[in-house]
């Protein structure tokens, strides 16, 4: 299959292009498009057929089921067999935007999308592009993260080309994402509710509009034995091909320990990655050294991290150390995702 890429400014969305890309959606196909998070994998997520071609162009396990993104609140309720108090107060204050609720399913939802659960993922994306296109494309548009399983999720129509080219039909490139990490994912089935999964919208938030909040402890303490509530969190996501570890402690100390192990590894002629921020990049020698942003402000971390991974991948580096990062807010959902890239090796200088 050839995959159409269609290019689309923002600020001045081709209804064309739109229309193209809805018509594709509605007759089953896959389509996929940039949203504020990361480039969602679109399909009818009314559809059982289309939610099996997202399974097989990701190469994603079938049991780890699709968010169903939606353009309007008024959406949800076709969907939701019901929908409980708080999660209308989160839809208020979060909607459009980088929060994923969970609801009993209706049964107009397919089990294909759901991977056999009774519950239904739902989000509303801040992307105009991706709203409109949700439009044009029937309302209801499962979008998975648009990567191969396993690699890092795409923040750019490039990265989407590297992984899908071939196997889906159409691209939208409305260049790169906003935040960088996927959304913060919410079970409202539960009181009280519970986040299954960290992301730009944080514990601190939700619980100022909702008040108690829990979070699955198996996102908390990932070595113990429990199972995560959220099927995709089991999986070993945005792995990098080389081996990462997470270096953390005194910045001083982490940049002494890190720099050693360049040594080591150029003794062994191994090609060494570095994952540093604006303030310490300077302080590594002779490696590959990539910065992914600044401590002032974590979001420009979140926004670049799964372009580092990839780029490592791209320059085929044997070892790969990062620096920690650790904050309230958007920092969680980083630390989230690296020691999940880093199959959760940390060591503590
Ligand atoms: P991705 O589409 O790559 O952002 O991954 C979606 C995430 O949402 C995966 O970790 C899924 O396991 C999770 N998810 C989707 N639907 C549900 C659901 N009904 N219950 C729990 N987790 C879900
Ligand atoms: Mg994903």
């Amino acid at each position: 299959m050839k995959t159409i890429i269609r290019k689309v400014d923002r600020g001045q969305i081709d209804k064309a292009v739109m229309a193209e890309a809805g018509e594709i959606l509605i007759r089953g196909g896959l389509v996929a498009f940039p949203t504020e998070t990361v480039y969602g994998l679109g399909a009818n997520a009314l559809d059982e057929e289309a939610a099996k071609k997202t399974y097989a162009a990701k190469g994603r396990p079938s049991d780890n089921p699709l968010i169903v993104h939606i353009a309007g609140i008024s959406y949800l309720k076709a969907i939701a067999k019901e929908i409980p108090e708080a999660a209308l107060k989160l839809a208020e204050k979060f909607w459009p935007g980088p929060l994923t609720m969970i609801f009993d399913k209706s049964e107009i939802v397919p089990y294909g999308t759901t991977g056999g659960l009774d519950t239904v993922a739902v989000r509303m994306p801040d992307d105009e592009i991706a709203r409109e296109l949700i439009l044009a494309g029937g309302g209801y548009i499962s979008a998975p993260s648009a990567n191969t399983s396993g690699r890092p999720s795409t923040t750019t129509a490039q990265h989407v080309e590297e992984d899908l080219s071939g196997k889906i039909e159409m691209i939208v490139d409305g260049g790169p994402v906003e935040i960088g990490v996927e959304s913060t994912i919410v079970d409202m089935t539960v009181v009280p509710p519970m986040i299954l999964r960290p992301g730009a919208i944080t514990k601190e938030m939700l619980e100022e509009e909702i008040g108690e909040v829990t979070v699955d402890k198996a996102i908390i303490t990932p070595d113990s034995n429990i199972a995560p509530k959220a099927p995709g969190m089991k999986y070993r996501h945005y792995a990098p091909k080389a081996d990462l570890t997470v270096v953390e402690g005194d910045v001083n100390d982490v940049i002494a320990y890190i720099n050693d192990k360049i040594k080591e590894a150029a003794q062994k002629e191994l090609k060494c990655g570095v994952i540093a921020t604006k303030e310490t990049e300077d302080r590594y020698r002779d490696a590959d050294v990539k910065c992914a942003g600044t401590r002032e402000d974590e979001m420009t971390i979140a926004a670049g991290l799964y372009r580092i991974l990839r780029e490592f991948d791209d320059d085929s580096v044997d070892v790969i150390y990062s620096e920690a990062f650790y904050s309230d807010g958007i920092g969680s959902a980083v630390m989230n995702r690296l020691l999940k890239a880093a199959g959760h090796h940390i060591v503590n200088v």
